[in-house]
């Protein structure tokens, strides 16, 4: 499963932070994920309960922020968001298909709860 490598590095990058901190224990991670990542959040939050045990983040809470995807019309000059999961960004004021996306690939811990 894809979500399990993904969580396993996450918890490491998560243990290194925090010891750097001096914590002894992880009592949330955050991450941010994007539409278009591929993650699926049922099965990010199954593999977390599965990886956690045994490592700092044993007790921790997963707080998954989802960022919808967001893309760059060079014509109107603005940012619009995606309204759907295929990556096809198409402006809806003036129908070009643009290829600048600015958000929604991400996956990555944005902050720590650490004690
Ligand atoms: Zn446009």
């Amino acid at each position: 499963m894809h979500e399990f490598g993904l969580v396993i590095s996450m918890i490491d990058l998560a243990e290194e932070a925090a010891r750097k901190e001096g914590a002894d224990v992880i009592e949330a991670i955050h991450v941010e994920i994007g539409a278009l990542s591929g993650v699926v959040p049922e099965a990010l939050e199954f593999a977390f309960g599965g990886a956690r045990a045994g490592t700092m983040a044993a007790t921790a809470r997963l707080e998954v922020t989802y960022l919808p995807a967001i893309a760059y019309c060079a014509t109107c000059q603005s940012e619009f968001e995606l309204d759907n999961r295929f990556g096809i960004a198409m402006c809806p004021t003036c129908d070009t298909p643009s290829a600048d996306l600015r958000q929604g690939r991400e996956m990555h811990v944005s902050h720590l709860e650490v004690a």
